[in-house]
């Protein structure tokens, strides 16, 4: 999935939400109040790049870099994958979809019309406190039925224009139940793989010869051969389902509507919409790393053991395989740890060593995209560059992309190639590293930055000081949640909540009254 300028898109949300139930104080308490910890977020993540996330404490940055690996169940909005093919991953919800194209046309036809009376609402009325109300629920409005329009479009594209869906639903269900068929062969086949390695590595210590070894996996060879066979019948198959596919398609290409639609098609997959099983297939993509690496490594394993884990559960090596050992140490090397630490326990090492076995273990799964939670923050000066240098020669090395969350405006400045700004559970600004340090637009950027320590003896600026403290996520002041500390504020930023819109080429903004437009 390539964007307008052809950076590959990785992971793109739209309107996220996480919200956490509020527990109540009394039975008698009839709302539901909920910590808004995410509240609307759309952002791309591109492909082998590094988006730095800034904000105070409590603005929602690691929860939004949790609920992006589905460690939360997201609340509302989409979170598309594109490291993996949706025929690849053949996950439920596609054949729910496809198996229920119909109702699901009806669905988003209701929830077009809703959107329509909103906007009818809006536009009778005058300008004012009820207008401002109406203007927020044709928001809600168009983002519900946006995100049924989405999940159609994404997987039948231009075919949404037939009249009559059975035979879509029909000839695209018989696709995913032949990517299905084909997921489980090349399962099959890598399980017979990684068993076969196993046994050779065991025969290979027991000091048979080569000749004996081979005869001995025969069983193995043969295994793979027939499921191979059977893989490329499917594979065949599935190019004469492709041709089926393309001639219904042609049938609709000379509809007005049918590029429209066929745009938003994809191979992306809706993590949101996954079931437990089908993310941990995507968890070796997708890794964390955490703040406090001792509290996330076993004290009972050895560093050996823990990174080993993973490759095990993931299938990556058979328990009996003794290559393992050796890809453990390059691993190890490749993370700045000495070979002799493999046999040795969590506590027994630094701070700055074990984030090291942290990052070792995440990136010896081979990963695509690592959420860094705060990983340097409890790290002495010294040691946080290390780490940093070693993140980036990793990112280089296996072109690695990460979202690096932290509150230290100097860190995210020197890793990010792109940096997003948090304020009470939104992203208020998002650019790239050089043009949002040079022009920061929102006024919550520009106080943030305007604190951090410089060695210029010329530097003039002066730090903006933000009144007041961080209102709280769960009844969040209305309109622009930073109004109760702007010192740009006006009367609109009480009422109307600022759109997220590019201000600038690849520089999005939310504020009614944003800065350094003119530079
Ligand atoms: S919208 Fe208004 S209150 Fe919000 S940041 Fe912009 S100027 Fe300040």
């Amino acid at each position: 999935m390539a964007n307008k300028n052809d950076k590959k898109v990785l992971i793109r949300i739209q309107n996220l939400k996480q919200y956490f139930p509020v527990k109540k104080a009394s039975f008698r308490d009839k709302e539901q109040l909920f910590v808004r910890a995410n509240d609307d977020i759309s952002l791309e993540i591109y492909e082998g790049e590094t988006l730095g996330l800034v904000g105070e404490s409590g603005c929602g940055k690691s929860t939004l870099g949790r609920t992006l690996l589905q460690l939360y169940n997201q609340t509302d909005g989409r979170t598309m994958y594109y490291g993996c093919d949706i025929d690849e991953l053949a996950p439920e919800y596609v054949f729910n979809t496809l198996d229920n194209l119909v109702s699901e046309r009806r669905k988003l036809t209701d929830l077009q019309k809703k959107e329509a009376e909103a906007l009818k609402v809006f536009e009778s009325l005058p300008e004012g406190d009820e207008q401002y109300h109406a203007l927020d629920k044709l928001r809600e409005a168009e983002k519900q039925a946006r995100k049924a329009y989405l999940d159609i479009t994404q997987l039948i594209g231009g075919l949404f224009v037939a009249d009559d869906l059975a035979p879509v639903s029909k000839i695209l269900l018989k696709e995913y139940n032949t990517s299905i068929e084909a997921r489980k062969l090349r399962n099959k086949i890598n399980d017979e793989q990684i068993k076969m390695e196993g046994e050779k590595s065991v025969l290979a210590e027991k000091g048979k010869s080569e000749s004996e070894i081979n005869n001995e996996v025969q069983k193995y060879l043969s295994n793979i051969k027939n499921h191979e066979n059977e893989l490329a019948k499917v594979e065949k198959e599935m190019e004469a389902i492709q041709v089926d596919i393309e001639k219904l398609r042609a049938k609709y290409s000379d509809h007005p509507d049918f590029a429209k639609n066929d745009k938003y098609r994809d191979k992306g997959i809706d993590l949101a919409r996954l079931k437990i099983e089908e993310m941990r297939y995507l968890r070796k993509d997708m890794q964390l790393i955490f703040q406090d690496p001792y509290s996330s490594l076993n004290p009972r394993l050895t560093v050996g053991q823990i990174i080993s884990e993973g490759l095990y559960s993931h299938k990556i090596f058979a328990k009996t395989d003794k290559k393992v050992q050796d890809y453990i140490l390059q691993t190890m090397e490749d993370c700045g740890l000495a070979p002799y630490f493999v046999h040795r326990y969590p506590h027994q090492f630094s701070g700055g060593q074990r984030q090291r076995i942290g990052i070792a273990r995440s990136v010896a799964l081979k990963p695509k995209f690592i959420v860094c939670d705060e990983a340097v923050s409890a790290l002495d000066v010294s040691i946080q560059s290390q780490i940093i240098n070693l993140l980036l020669d990793l990112k280089e090395k296996e072109n690695l992309t990460y979202m690096f969350i932290s509150h230290d405006l100097s860190v995210i400045k020197y890793i990010s190639d792109r940096v997003g700004v948090m304020y009470l559970g939104n992203i208020v600004e998002l650019s790239t590293t050089e043009e949002i340090y040079a022009h920061p637009m929102h006024p919550y950027t520009e106080a943030l930055f305007s604190a951090i320590p410089t060695t210029d003896v010329d530097d003039k600026k002066k730090a903006v000081i933000l009144e007041g403290d961080i209102p709280s996520p769960i009844k969040p002041p209305s309109g622009c949640k930073f109004h109760t500390r702007c010192r740009y504020a006006t009367d609109i930023c009480k009422k109307v909540a600022p759109t997220f819109e590019e201000a600038r080429p690849g520089h999005f903004v939310a504020c009614h009254h944003k800065l350094n437009t003119a530079d």
